[in-house]
């Protein structure tokens, strides 16, 4: 759809691929295993949190600006529990309107307009916009199948003397690629010899297959450099609360709240009381949580196999991304708007994620945070695609 009024830095965005995926899957009664949310909510006593919350009349008014206390002692006390980081919670945490927030307000608050923003491609769709909205240029470093390991030379290669950050992302949405050890160490090492930030997006921290999930900001020297980005709508179930939150020195939270306080001020008032309860759920919770997800993924991913896809196998999300050659000639956007007719399924094109759109001609993404009836049946549907090659 053409918009006239939108400015030249957004034009080129469109609308987002989720709300036009989301849409068809709604008009075509289909299976909805593009945009990625799970179809069941989180755990039942944070459902009750939040709405004794509501009751208590705690958060119904404007929280505190940089979120409340007790949910940034349980957003500090979780990265002691889980990385034996230390952040104090009055300095160095920072509550925001889900992790999409959180991006916005890092980009707009760390660069200035020309400065040049490393990521590597494909990317989740709001750092293109948000660097965009900043007036930076982002640096594409592309990952390629079938692994989707970053090719670190060419990192290296990527960074300027104009390059202001590394906009990172483990585990990677969409291919499911978990940054090793050896590869944050390469990443931290460049950073510090060439005095970058650090943008990390560690959204999907607790949805891993076997890899160990490493925050950046535990490697030397990434402390100071590096703002990290977490999300309760990914680890406890509740994408539409929009609770996230930022870790960082001092320096840093307080440059990511400037543009914050101007964005949305406060946001999820009584979710941020359920927020802090959650994060301070047993081990047991995070355990559970992944292993049904690494069930979810191989019921998919045998289920897309089986049907002609080719799968790569992720190790960390709950998306898993194929290629189509070997059921279509067409590109994944084609594809991807006849599969609601053709079987009743939506997914992702992953090309939208690319400035090298050649890259992912072929790739199609889709999610597994599903029920695994719903699973089934979709597999069920995709497949007599391979009956139907078109
Ligand atoms: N980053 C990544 C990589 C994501 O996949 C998503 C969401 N789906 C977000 C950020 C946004 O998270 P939130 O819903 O907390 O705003
Ligand atoms: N992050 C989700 C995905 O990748 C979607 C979030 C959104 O719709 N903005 O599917």
């Amino acid at each position: 759809m053409r918009m006239p009024y939108v400015n030249s830095r957004l034009a080129p965005m469109g609308t987002t691929i989720f709300a036009e995926m989301s849409a068809l899957a709604v008009a075509t009664g289909s299976i909805n295993l593009g945009q990625g949310f799970p179809d069941t909510d989180g755990p039942e006593e944070i459902k009750r949190a939040a709405a004794e919350a509501v009751l208590a009349g705690h958060g119904n008014q404007y929280p505190p600006g940089a979120g409340i206390p007790e949910l940034r002692a349980a957003v500090a006390a979780h990265q002691k529990r889980f990385y034996s980081l230390d952040f104090d919670p009055d300095t160095e945490v920072l509550i925001t309107a889900g992790a999409t927030e959180a991006i916005a307000a890092a980009l707009l608050a760390l660069l200035e307009p020309g400065d040049e923003v490393v990521a590597f491609e494909p990317y989740y769709d709001s750092y293109t916009a948000c660097i965009a909205m900043a007036g930076g240029v982002r640096v594409p470093v592309t990952l390629r199948p079938p692994h989707f390991r970053p090719d670190l030379d060419a990192l290296r290669a990527a960074v300027t003397d104009r390059t202001r950050l590394l906009l990172l992302n483990t585990p990677h949405n969409p291919t499911g690629m978990v940054l090793t050890r050896a590869e944050s160490e390469a990443i931290a090492q460049l950073a510090r010899e060439r005095d970058l930030l650090v943008v990390t997006d560690e959204v999907y921290e607790h949805l891993t297959f076997g890899p160990e999930h490493i925050p950046l900001a535990t490697l030397p020297g990434m402390r100071e450099r590096t703002v990290t980005i977490g999300s309760a709508g990914k680890t406890f179930s509740f994408t539409g609360w929009k609770v996230g939150w930022v870790t960082a020195p001092p320096a840093l939270v307080s440059a990511v709240r400037s543009a914050k306080q101007f964005l949305t001020y406060v946001a999820s008032g009584p979710f941020q009381y359920a927020a802090a309860t959650a994060l301070a759920l047993p081990d047991q919770y995070f355990t559970t949580l992944r292993s049904d997800l690494e069930r979810k993924r191989d019921l998919l991913a045998d289920g897309l196999s089986a049907a002609g896809f080719e799968v790569f196998r992720p190790d960390g999300t709950y998306f898993v991304t194929t290629d189509i050659s070997g059921l279509s000639d067409k590109d994944g956007a084609a594809f991807c708007r006849e599969l609601p007719q053709r079987c009743g399924v939506v997914a992702i094109p992953n090309q939208v994620f690319y400035d090298d759109t050649e890259a992912a001609r072929s790739l199609v993404r889709f999610a597994f945070c599903k029920g695994d009836e719903v699973l089934a049946e979709a597999v069920e549907r995709l497949g007599r695609l391979g009956r139907l090659r078109g």
